[in-house]
């Protein structure tokens, strides 16, 4: 059974950088095994549009560029597995990792598991979590068609997201905390040119409201408390490394919580490397997640010589 198999490649996580890996891994004839949560893509899938792909004026949905990552990959015979990695013991000889109550095991594992949302942290968030309080545009846009609704944020996701959601929403709120965008000028210029959008500056949310699904929010500017009428909130203040199965392994990282390697995709503990947006990097981009991966196998690749 493959799950009794020692991988040349124990891949952990099915996003860009792990999809990546796994193709330039299975290209240069090692045994390779990605396990994923959900879909192949990860994050992407829940991206309406990735624009800045090469070679790809129109841009291409994230689902469809889902389904072409797996296709690639069951072109090359990867498996990928489907289920929830619940512990990870990294730091032996033999990788191994339970993974919704099977053990995995490989010469060698790859982190790329990605990141997760920054929760907003006020009340009514966690209570009304797929009630009208989202972190997908893609996966909830249609169920707010001719609703006015709120996206929090001011970085490219929340900005990218919010002239997606113009398509399907009468009117949305762009909260932001500061004055100034974080994300890039022609995401702003566009986000600022659309007329359904109302960009609230300095403006927190203290709270969201509702008893079976979001009725309203609490807001706060300049000190000041105001309710506003929506039916729906969009979150997209930033995302955090999605390392819960990493507790207790010695493994450098940053402040926040990334996982440092070495222009390889090496990590400090032998044989394990990381790839895509949980790795401390300066630009978290589809393309960049896609170039870790294939160093990181190319690495792989050379460090099992000598295995
Ligand atoms: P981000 O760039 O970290 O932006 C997060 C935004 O949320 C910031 O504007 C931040 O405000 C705000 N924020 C954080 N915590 C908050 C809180 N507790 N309450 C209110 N606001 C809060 O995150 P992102 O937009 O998810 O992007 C993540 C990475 O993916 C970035 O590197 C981005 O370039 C990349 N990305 C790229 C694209 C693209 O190229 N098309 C699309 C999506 C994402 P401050 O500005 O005040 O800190």
């Amino acid at each position: 059974m493959d799950k009794d198999k020692l991988y040349d490649m124990l891949i952990l996580g099915g996003g860009p950088a792990g999809a990546t890996a796994a193709l330039y891994g299975a290209r240069a004839g090692l045994s390779v095994a990605v396990l994923e949560k959900m879909m192949l893509g990860g994050e992407i899938v829940s991206t309406a549009h990735l624009d800045n792909w090469p070679g790809l004026p129109d841009g291409i949905s994230g689902p469809e560029f889902g389904e072409l990552l797996q296709k690639h990959l069951d072109k090359l015979e990867v498996p990928v597995f489907y289920g929830e990695i619940e512990t990870a013991n990294l730091t032996g000889k033999v990788k191994k990792v339970t993974f919704s109550g099977q053990e995995y095991s490989g010469k060698t594992a790859l982190i790329a598991t990605g990141t997760v949302p920054n929760l907003l942290g006020v009340e009514g968030e966690t209570e009304l979590r797929g009630r009208g309080v989202s972190y997908c545009a893609t996966c909830d846009a249609a169920f707010f068609r001719g609703k006015d609704i709120v996206v929090v944020g001011g970085g490219d996701a929340a900005l990218e997201e919010t002239i997606f959601l113009t398509r399907f929403a009468e009117k949305v709120y762009l909260i932001h905390r500061r004055d100034k965008f974080r994300g890039c000028s022609w995401l702003q210029q566009k986000v600022l040119e659309l007329p359904s959008v109302e960009v609230l500056w300095n403006t927190t949310v203290s709270k969201i409201d509702g008893k079976d699904r979001v009725s309203g929010l609490v807001i706060s500017q300049g000190g000041k408390e105001r309710h506003l009428d929506v039916q729906g909130i969009f979150i997209y203040t930033g995302r955090l490394p999605n390392a819960d199965y990493l507790k207790g392994i010695e493994m450098e990282r940053d402040e926040r919580g990334y996982i440092i390697t070495n222009p390889k995709m090496e990590t400090s503990v032998e044989g394990v490397y990381a790839a895509g947006d949980i790795r401390q990097k300066f630009l978290r981009q589809v393309v960049t997640a896609a170039a870790d991966g294939a160093i990181a196998a190319t690495a792989v690749s050379q460090y099992l010589y000598a295995y």
